[in-house]
C-alpha cells in the first residue's frame, strides 16, 4: 500500500546558529520499497525566523525518524493532482 511520509530534519541556522527545521516529503510504495517522489518543502530557523530554501549538504543534520504523512489535498499543488490522480486509480478498480 502506498504511504506517505515527513521527513524532518535539524541543523545549525547559518546567520544565529539556532536550530533550523527542515522537512520533505516522501512517498513509498509499499513496505519494502525505496522511497520516491521526495521534494523538499522549505526550512526555517526557529529562533531567528530565517527561512531556508536549499539544504547545506555540508552541514551535519539530526534527522527524525520518519511520520506517516496522507495527503489531505491543499498542501501544495503537486500533491492535490497526487491525491486526485490516486482517487482517479481506485475508481478504476471498482
Ligand atoms: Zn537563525
Amino acid at each position: 500500500m502506498k504511504k506517505h511520509y515527513l521527513h524532518l530534519s535539524v541543523y545549525r541556522c547559518e546567520k544565529c546558529q539556532g536550530p533550523v527545521v527542515s522537512g520533505s516529503l516522501a512517498v513509498r510504495e509499499n513496505e519494502i520499497s525505496k522511497e520516491t517522489e521526495k521534494q523538499q518543502i522549505g526550512a526555517a530557523c526557529l529562533a531567528c525566523g530565517s527561512r531556508q530554501r536549499a539544504f547545506p549538504e555540508e552541514t551535519p543534520a539530526r534527522h527524525f525518524p520518519p511520520i506517516d504523512w496522507p495527503p489531505v489535498g491543499g498542501v501544495n499543488g503537486s500533491s492535490v493532482t497526487a491525491a486526485y490522480l490516486e482517487a482517479l486509480n481506485r475508481a478504476e478498480l471498482h
